[in-house]
């Protein structure tokens, strides 16, 4: 150990990046978690949030430095496809969970040999059984709540799905009305809504306070009840790691044997600093992990580094019920309708996932009565009384990795180290485009059984925050970055730890997958060590 600053080094301190650390701390190995921005208190992003007028903007209340930029910022993303991909990417200690909507969803055995199944897509290079005691770890540290008895591949079926081996930490919380009356009305029409099993939990573990409900998880909640990786970071400090924030990895260095030997980033001031490590985990998300490598020339003689990106493209139908149902009150989302999640359809276009949001409305049911003229206490009334009736429907897809879609450090924008900014390519393809019919006849039957009067069903293609693919996980070191392991083909202490990995999109949200593997890579790493 002494010729060496720390057995292994962490590359980015979010949720997955963090959960590494933590695994490897626990174990009494040393390790340096490096992050780019800052370490914020919770009261502190709380007081920017308030102090904030532009409470929508879910990036405002977080530091946004010259060194660390956040993925909204002007000129950051340079996009050359048919398509924004524009995810929020968060960058100070605990990453981009501080403001996420923490659905914790597990992919299904069947998501993971889409490719045999369907003939669409890639499989995974391992079964579903090997992640599934790590998907329980993963659970544990995130404190999800979760129903135990429902078919989650939404074929209505009266057992769980996908198996388990360990019950959810917590409860499932209560439907809020909303969502209640949603699937009294819906229900009978054949859609099987499923409770999102999420890591908000419904009671007190641990030192996490319950969620009291307070609807402000995205951009940040006010008690700590919703997880987010700082939490996790903060643990593998109490267990030794030690953080190293507002430090910019530019460079993994190459020695003997192809092995990684070094860091070397960039401190504030611009001056460089150089680590050494025995293993090296890159978590740096699913956009700047394939941007470190690509700079530094490593992982990559597939060239699949950066390609096969992956999102959830999504839609969206908003519409006024016929009733009150008073959305806004407890948590962002619920659960959603899972018919379309598997099935032999997956041959000709994606699976379809139909969540339900449950925001606070009454900014965007203002901004609908601006427009018409409405004002006076006749605004207050109408407000009052459209803002119960809000329904709003967020759709996601499956979707396939594609080699043209990609990213790459930019040929010529760098920020303010001199480091490379990004460009990304990213079109929508036709497996998504013949599932468009399908969600437009979904929407036009929740508007006729809800009675509803349509505010938007037509939204286009939206932006849905999932980075995947793009340092893709395969069984081949000819088509894909990393092994079953999230170690890199090419050099074998070097693992990557991101959502990027994921080969096969699914339809459902992909941190905890990420952090499932990021422990059982943690774990390879302590094994060896
Ligand atoms: C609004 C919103 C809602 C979301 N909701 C969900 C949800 O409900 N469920 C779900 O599963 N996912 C959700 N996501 C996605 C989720 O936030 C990400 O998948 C998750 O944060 C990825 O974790 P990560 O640790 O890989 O990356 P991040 O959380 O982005 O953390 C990466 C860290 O690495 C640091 N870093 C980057 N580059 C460097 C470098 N060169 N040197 C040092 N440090 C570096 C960054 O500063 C950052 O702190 C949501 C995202 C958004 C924006
Ligand atoms: S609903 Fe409120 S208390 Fe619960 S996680 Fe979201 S912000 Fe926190």
């Amino acid at each position: 150990m002494a010729d060496f600053d720390a057995d292994v080094i962490v590359i980015g301190s979010g949720a997955v990046g963090s959960n590494a650390a933590y695994e490897l701390a626990k174990e009494g190995i040393s390790v340096i978690l490096m992050e780019a921005g800052p370490r914020l208190p919770r009261w502190k992003i709380l007081e920017n949030f308030r102090a904030s007028p532009r409470k929508g903007n879910h990036n405002d209340p977080y530091p946004n430095l010259p060194w660390a930029i956040n993925s909204f910022t002007e000129g950051y993303l340079e996009q050359t496809g048919s398509f924004d991909l524009m995810p929020g990417m968060l960058r100070l200690l605990g990453g981009t969970t501080w403001h996420w909507a923490a659905a914790t969803w597990r992919y299904t055995p069947e998501d993971m040999k889409i490719n045999t199944l369907y003939g669409v897509g890639r499989d995974w290079p391992m079964e579903y059984d090997e992640l599934e005691p790590f998907y329980g770890l993963a659970e544990e540290e995130l404190r999800v709540a979760g129903s135990d008895s429902e078919d989650q591949n939404g074929h209505g079926r009266d057992m769980q799905y996908p198996p388990r081996s360990t019950p959810y930490p917590a409860p499932p919380e209560a439907e809020t009305y909303y969502f209640k009356r949603l699937k009294e009305r819906l229900s009978p029409e054949g859609y099987h809504f499923i409770h999102e099993p999420n890591a908000r939990p419904t009671i007190s573990l641990q030192g996490r306070p319950a969620c009291t409900g307070n609807n402000n998880c995205m951009p940040v909640c006010p008690i700590g009840a919703m997880y987010s990786g700082n939490m996790t970071a903060e643990k593998a400090e109490d267990e030794g790691a030690q953080i190293l924030t507002e430090a910019v990895a530019y460079k993994l260095e190459t020695g003997e044997g192809d092995k990684i030997v070094a860091v070397h980033y960039k401190s504030p001031d611009g001056e460089s600093h150089r680590l050494t490590a025995k293993y090296f985990i890159v978590a740096a998300n699913g956009y700047e992990t394939p941007k470190l490598l690509m700079m530094s020339d490593v992982a990559n003689s597939s060239d699949q580094v950066g390609r096969n990106l992956m999102d959830h493209t999504g839609m969206g139908l908003q519409f006024f019920a016929d009733e009150a149902l008073w959305p806004g009150r407890g948590p962002v989302q619920q659960g959603g309708i899972f018919n379309w999640r598997d099935g032999d359809f997956r041959k000709d276009h994606a699976a379809i996932k139909h969540s339900l949001s449950n925001n606070v409305p009454n900014k965007v049911v203002t901004e609908y009565l601006l427009k018409q003229g409405v004002v006076g206490s006749e605004l207050d009334e109408q407000i009052r009384h459209l803002s119960a009736r809000f329904v709003d429907v967020s759709t996601v897809f499956e979707m396939l990795p594609h080699p043209e879609n990609r990213l790459q450090p930019h040929p010529t924008r760098v920020d303010a180290l001199g480091i490379p900014t990004l460009t990304i390519h990213y079109d929508v393809d036709d497996y998504v485009k013949a599932a468009v019919p399908v969600v437009k006849a979904d929407y036009a039957k929740f508007v006729e059984v809800m009675g509803g009067t349509v505010y938007d069903d037509d939204t286009g293609f939206q932006n849905r925050d999932h980075i995947m693919g793009t340092v893709i996980m395969g069984d081949s070191a000819d088509n894909s970055v990393v092994n079953h392991e999230c170690r890199t083909w090419d050099h074998e202490n070097l693992f990557l730890a991101t959502t990027g990995v994921i080969p096969a999109s699914g339809l459902i949200n992909p941190t905890l997958t990420a952090v499932a593997l990021a422990i059982r890579s943690a774990q390879i790493i302590a094994k060896e060590i």
